[in-house]
């Protein structure tokens, strides 16, 4: 006679494994012929927050493997960049060529943390379940906590290898590596950089957050903007100290416009701010 609404949405691993029904009668309406509703409400018992153990969340020995393997070619850059910069005693070039590559893996993360939010789902080749994963990182920010480092960094240190190798195979200039190493390394960790900026200061390391006081890493103050309406800001996860810049500019707006006019392309940051990306955190559903 009442039925419930479906429950949608939910992954797989979040799904409940029990849901409590309370049902309750409340007058709606004062007059004599005290005319009764029933309310039901659905919420979820298992809250994704209690969820330590999810194996989504947890690294495999693949996912460690690539960090591994990501971090060995990070490593190789840098140490073609010291072993240069000791044998030529040049030492203000490659702290300056470091510097850049730190400022550009802002720029960097950001870009592609807009793309792969707005374009693109879990069908699509190679980064279809990143893209999932960004796109699901939306309704459910904090499980970005609960996730373990090489879970939550494996692709991008995939991408690293890939991309580094080459480099540390044909290129010897110190320089070069000065600024590839630093730029991979961050990228790199940028994941990572993304966990903290959702964590909360009393369970974050102190200088990680003395890190983010500072603006040498992002703040937890700045990355929240990127999860509240429009939900079309604050896409860079290292510094964020482009952020800023590039949201004043409306720079990822003209980029939209400019594909969807040339490709017909929306980005997903157009729609209406729905269950793409706000945050879910309880399904209630009244019914009179
Ligand atoms: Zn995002
Ligand atoms: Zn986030």
């Amino acid at each position: 006679m009442y039925p419930l609404r479906p429950i949608t949405n939910i992954p797989r691993s979040y799904g409940p494994s029990s849901v409590r029904i309370t049902c309750s009668v409340t007058t709606t309406n004062p007059h004599p012929n005290h005319e009764k509703a029933l309310v039901l409400e659905q919420r979820l018992v298992n809250h994704p927050l209690s969820k330590d153990n999810d194996p989504t969340l947890q690294s495999t020995w693949t996912h460690r493997l690539w960090v591994a393997a990501g971090s060995t070619t990070v490593f190789a850059s840098f140490a073609k960049s010291f072993i240069g910069g000791f044998g030529s005693h040049l030492w203000l070039e490659p702290a300056l060529a470091s510097y850049a590559g730190y400022v550009l893996a802002d720029l960097g993360s950001g870009v592609y943390h807009w793309a792969i939010d707005n374009y693109g789902d879990k069908s699509t080749p190679l980064v279809g379940a990143q893209l999932e994963a960004s796109q699901g990182h939306h309704k459910w920010p904090w499980t970005i906590t609960k996730r373990q480092f090489a879970n939550n960094s494996h692709t991008i240190a995939r991408a690293i290898t890939f991309t580094v190798l080459p480099l540390n195979l044909v290129i010897n200039n110190p320089l070069f590596h000065s600024f590839v190493s630093i730029f991979a390394f961050c990228i790199l960790l940028s994941q990572q950089f993304h966990a903290w900026a959702h964590g909360t200061t009393s369970k974050l390391p102190p200088l990680v957050v003395a890190l983010q006081d500072m603006g040498l890493l992002v703040s937890r103050k700045h990355h929240l903007g990127h999860h509240q309406a429009p939900y079309n800001s604050n896409y860079c996860v290292v510094s964020g100290a482009w952020n800023k810049v590039l949201d004043e500019s409306k720079f990822f707006e003209a980029l939209e416009m400019a594909l969807y006019f040339q490709f017909g392309v929306r980005p997903r940051s157009w729609n209406e701010p729905n269950s793409d990306w706000a945050e879910e955190t309880e399904i209630s559903n009244n019914q009179a």
